[in-house]
Formats: C-alpha cells, sequence, structure tokens
C-alpha cells in the first residue's frame, strides 16, 4: 500500500516525485513516458533558470534530478487504464501491462492532449497532410503551402516554426483579433510568406488517399466558403485535459478539467489531488505544473502525516 502514487510523468508528476522523495513518503510515480508536453520544443525560454533550454534537454534534467532523489518507486513506460475506490477509501491503480498498485491517496498529473478539428474524414489524413505537433512535423513541408488553425500562442508558434520550411503559410483563425503573444504577432504580421485569415471556421479537409489537398473554410463574416490550396494542415485549437481515469470521482469542468483548490489542489473527491494541465488552473505552464503539483504533495504530506489521517 502506497501512501500517494503520482500519475503521470511530466514537469508537474516528476517535482511531485523529488519533493515525495525529499519527505521520505512511501510513493511512486507512473506514467508512461517521463517528459512531458514541451518534449518536442526546440527552445524553452522561460524555464526559470535557464534563458534557453530544449525539451529535451529540460526532460532529462527532470528525469536525472527525480532518479537522484531516490527513495520513491518509478514506473517509466506504464499507462494507467483504470483506477478503482475500494470499501476501504484506498484506490486500485491498474496500468495496460495488468498490473495492479494499492494507495491510499493519488495525484493526478496526466496533463492534456491537442483538441482535434473534427471535421470529416480527419482521422484518414492525421500524421500525413494533417498535423497535431508542428515542432515535431514542420521540416516534412519544406518548399510546401500550408495552412495554421488557430490564432492563440500555440498557432502563432507554429507559423513562426514553419518559416523555416513551407513557401506559403496561412494562418486560419475564427475569431477577428489574434490571441498570442504580441512580439509574435509582429513577426507573423511583417513576414512576406504568412498571409493571416480572421473570421475563418475549417469545414473540410480535402484529398486524395491520405494525402491533403486543400483545405475548406467558411469566410463567417460573408458566409461564404473559400478553398486553401495547401498540402499541409497544421491544427493548433486548444488542448483536452487527461482527465478520464478519474472522472467517476473526481468533479470536472466543462472540458474535462479536473477542479481543484487553487490552495492545496486538492480535488472534490476525498484523498484525490492533481496539479498541472489536467487542472482547471488559468494558466498552463512548465513553471506553473511545477508549483502547483509541489504544493499538492505537501497537502498530501500534512494530511498523511502530520494530520495523521
Ligand atoms: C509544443 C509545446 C511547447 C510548449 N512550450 C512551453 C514553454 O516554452 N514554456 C512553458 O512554460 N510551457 C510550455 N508548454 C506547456 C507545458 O509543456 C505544459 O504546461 C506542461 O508540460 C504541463 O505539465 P504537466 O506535467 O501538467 O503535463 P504534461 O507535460 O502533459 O505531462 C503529463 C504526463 O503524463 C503522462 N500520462 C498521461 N496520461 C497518463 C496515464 N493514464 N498513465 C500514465 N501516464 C500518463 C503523459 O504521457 C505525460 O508524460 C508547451 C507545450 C507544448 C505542447
Amino acid at each position: 500500500m502506497y501512501d500517494v502514487i503520482i500519475i503521470g510523468g511530466g514537469p508537474a508528476g516528476v517535482s511531485a516525485g523529488i519533493y515525495a522523495a525529499r519527505k521520505k513518503m512511501k510513493a511512486a510515480i507512473i506514467s508512461d513516458q517521463l517528459s512531458g508536453q514541451s518534449v518536442v520544443s526546440v527552445d524553452i525560454q522561460n524555464w526559470v533558470g535557464s534563458p534557453s533550454i530544449s525539451g529535451f534537454d529540460l526532460a532529462q534534467l527532470l528525469e536525472t534530478h527525480l532518479r537522484a532523489s531516490g527513495g520513491i518507486d518509478i514506473f517509466d513506460g506504464e499507462y494507467v487504464t483504470e483506477v478503482k475506490k475500494q470499501d476501504s477509501g484506498a484506490f486500485l491503480v491498474t496500468v495496460k501491462s495488468g498490473k495492479t498498485f494499492e494507495t491510499k491517496t493519488l495525484l493526478i498529473t496526466t496533463g492534456s492532449r491537442r483538441r482535434k478539428l473534427g471535421t470529416p474524414d480527419e482521422d484518414r489524413f492525421e500524421g500525413h497532410g494533417l498535423v497535431y505537433c508542428t515542432i515535431c512535423d514542420a521540416p516534412l513541408f519544406k518548399g510546401k503551402d500550408v495552412v495554421v488553425v488557430g490564432g492563440g500562442n500555440s498557432g502563432l508558434e507554429s507559423v513562426v516554426d514553419l518559416m523555416s520550411y513551407a513557401s506559403k503559410i496561412y494562418l486560419l483563425h475564427r475569431g477577428s483579433v489574434l490571441k498570442g503573444d504580441p512580439t509574435t504577432q509582429e513577426k507573423i504580421m511583417n513576414h512576406p510568406n504568412v498571409k493571416v485569415i480572421f473570421n475563418g471556421e475549417t469545414k473540410e479537409i480535402l484529398g486524395e488517399g491520405k494525402s491533403v489537398s486543400g483545405l475548406v473554410y467558411e469566410d463567417k463574416t460573408t458566409g461564404e466558403r473559400k478553398t486553401l490550396a495547401v498540402e499541409g494542415v497544421f491544427v493548433e485549437i486548444g488542448v483536452l485535459p487527461n482527465s478520464e481515469i478519474v472522472k467517476e470521482f473526481a468533479n470536472t469542468n466543462e472540458i474535462g478539467s479536473i477542479i481543484v483548490d487553487p490552495r492545496t489542489q486538492k480535488a472534490s473527491a476525498p484523498n484525490i489531488w492533481a496539479a498541472g494541465d489536467v487542472t482547471d488552473g488559468l494558466y498552463r505552464q512548465n513553471n506553473i505544473s511545477v508549483g502547483d503539483a509541489i504544493k499538492a504533495i505537501l497537502n498530501i504530506y500534512d494530511e498523511l502525516y502530520v494530520k495523521g489521517k
């Protein structure tokens, strides 16, 4: 029986693991991958303590620190498929390989995944001309015309990533003003190969077999349907929290983010805490995930060892 099982090994989970080890808690961390979402980022410039670090190097640093802390069990490469509450109040955690683990408390740090467009045939094109990770796949579109869907920070960053490769980049945004960082907006607006389209709602992806040949959008101001001749569609329209495993126990908001008390990171159900991108916290950043997860593990420690529950 563990005191706490941390599910998810991104910046939040790893930080919680390091603190659990320092507190000498009987703890385990289970993650399909010790790294987190920003592992694909070529340059992270806001990780406090480093003006510039790649996502890969950051992931390595986090893992090295976690392993050096010792004292907690690390199950890397294991994906949690089910969490069940037992009559005793403890949780039974099952992973894909079939192993089970028992724990008094849970800290959910499972992060989030990309939101899909919802167009017909989206799955057919996925991984070919339809891309959800620009940083990963931008080089494959050298000399091609592409469209980035989404006018938030991720959409803007995608355009910047594509500037070194694609010959023409459309940025298709549903709204009438871009939402991202002003410096990046300026860079995009002034670039000769970028065209920003406002009030455009994606309707369909065109193509033969798995190859993309265009994107149809509706101009929301006129109702007219227009086609962009592109070979690549980069989807950057937001994230969905990976909260399914505890949805039965913990309250979530309209997009499935686990609702937590921001003072403690405690969820609505007894003995469940959550931190990082899986929660209803307002901001999704590496540093924030780390701080929230530390808050959570300290609160779990207080509940179990200080208050002696
Ligand atoms: C391309 C990109 C660039 C970014 N750049 C920056 C940046 O420059 N600066 C910044 O501050 N933030 C950046 N972010 C945001 C930042 O990556 C996130 O805020 C941060 O990773 C959230 O950390 P987390 O630990 O909550 O979740 P995640 O990083 O999502 O980690 C969750 C982990 O849990 C694992 N997991 C999920 N479900 C299960 C399960 N059922 N069983 C086992 N394991 C599971 C996942 O595989 C993953 O390893 C970027 C994000 C992206 C996508």
